[in-house]
C-alpha cells in the first residue's frame, strides 16, 4: 500500500497519533528509522510524516520529514559548543510556524525580562515571534502601547486583546488561522480564556496537557496538538517556559537582539560586550532613544548571567 502524508498530533511513549486525509492513526516508528536521527527526538509533534496503514487499523511510520523549523531544548542550533552531537535534545516541537507570547498588561504585570527571553528563543530557533498582549481592558490604550509598542517598533507584530471584553480577540483568531502556533506566557495572563474565545472548549484541552507534561523536567508524557476548527493547530507548551538559555554563548547574545544585531560593526572594539566599553554604538543608540532601556536591560541582565 502507498504510504499516506500525515502530521504527527500527539506523542506518548513511543505511540504517535497521525492525522491523515483518510482519519487519525495510531503509529509506531518503522526500526530502520530508530537508527537514523538519534542525536534529536525521532519524531515529535508536528513532523510531517507518511505512514502505511496495517490491516489492524494501526500504522506505521515510515518516513519523516526534514523539518523547516523546530523548538527543543538543548537546543543544537547556532552556538559553538564541541560535542554537540552526542547532547540529547528534546523536541518540544517540529515545523512551528510561529511562537505566540501571551502577556497581560496587568493583573500580573508584564515581565519583560521574560517576554525577552522568550524573543531570544525565538530568534535562536528561526521562529517568527508575536507577542499577545491581553487583560487590555484592564489599562488604558495609551498605557498599553507604552508598556509593549517598542515590540513593534523592532519589528515584532502586537496584539492587543481581551478574553474578558473580546476586544482583539478577531485579530488574534486570523494570526492562528491556518498555522501552526506555540503558545507561551505566565499563568494567569489569559492563553485559556483566549483560546476558549477562538474556540469555545479549548483553553480546556490545553490546561489539562500542560498539567500532564509539567512533571518532570524531560517527560513529554503528553504534548499534543490541538486542531483549531478555522484551520491550523496550536500547542501551548509549558515545557518551554523551562527554556534555559544556557546554548546560548554570550559573545553571540547580540546576534538575538533584532534591534542590536545591526550596530554591532559599529562598535569600536570587535569583541565590544557592550556593556561598559567606550566606542560602543549600542550604548550610544541606548542613550540617544534609538534602542529602549527595557530591551538593553534585558541584554546586560542575560550577558551577565
Ligand atoms: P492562563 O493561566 O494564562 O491560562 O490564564 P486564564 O485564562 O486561566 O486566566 C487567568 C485569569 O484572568 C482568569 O480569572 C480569567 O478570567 C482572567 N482573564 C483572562 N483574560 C482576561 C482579560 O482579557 N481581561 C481580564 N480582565 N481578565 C482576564
Ligand atoms: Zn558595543
Amino acid at each position: 500500500m502507498d504510504p499516506t502524508p500525515g502530521l504527527i498530533l500527539k506523542a506518548q511513549s513511543g505511540f504517535f497519533t497521525v492525522r491523515t486525509s483518510a482519519g487519525d492513526f495510531t503509529c509506531q516508528l518503522r526500526g530502520k528509522l530508530k537508527k537514523e536521527r538519534l542525536a534529536i527526538d525521532l519524531a515529535a509533534i508536528g513532523d510531517q510524516v507518511t505512514i502505511s496503514t496495517q490491516p489492524d487499523g494501526t500504522g506505521m511510520i515510515e518516513s519523516i520529514a526534514p523539518r523547516r523549523t523546530v523548538l527543543m531544548r538543548g537546543t543544537p542550533h547556532g552556538s559553538k559548543r564541541v560535542d554537540r552531537s552526542k547532547e540529547k535534545g528534546q523536541v518540544l516541537i517540529a515545523n512551528p510556524d510561529q511562537a505566540v507570547f501571551v502577556f497581560a498588561c496587568a493583573n500580573p504585570a508584564p515581565h519583560l525580562r521574560m517576554l525577552d527571553r522568550f524573543i531570544i528563543l525565538a530568534e535562536v530557533m528561526h521562529v517568527p515571534a508575536v507577542i499577545c498582549a491581553n487583560k487590555a481592558d484592564l489599562i488604558t490604550p495609551q498605557a498599553a502601547r507604552n508598556i509593549f509598542d517598542l515590540y513593534l517598533q523592532i519589528g515584532y507584530h502586537v496584539i492587543y486583546t481581551s478574553a474578558s471584553t473580546g476586544q482583539g480577540v478577531e485579530e488574534f483568531k486570523d494570526r492562528l488561522r491556518g498555522r501552526l502556533s506555540v503558545l507561551a506566557g505566565p499563568s494567569g495572563v489569559g492563553k485559556s480564556s483566549l483560546l476558549n474565545a477562538v474556540q469555545p472548549g479549548l483553553g480546556i484541552k490545553t490546561r489539562s496537557v500542560s498539567e500532564a507534561t509539567t512533571k518532570g523536567r524531560h517527560t513529554t508524557v503528553h504534548s499534543e496538538l490541538l486542531p483549531l476548527d478555522i484551520g491550523g493547530f496550536v500547542a501551548d507548551t509549558p515545557g518551554i517556559r523551562a527554556l534555559a538559555l544556557w546554548d546560548v554563548e554570550p559573545d553571540e547574545l547580540d546576534a538575538y537582539f533584532v534591534e542590536i544585531r545591526p550596530l554591532v560593526s559599529e562598535c569600536e572594539f570587535n569583541d565590544c560586550t557592550h556593556l561598559n566599553e567606550s566606542g560602543c554604538a549600542v550604548r550610544k543608540a541606548v542613550v540617544n532613544g534609538a534602542i529602549s532601556e527595557s530591551r538593553y536591560n534585558s541584554y546586560c541582565m542575560i550577558r551577565k548571567g
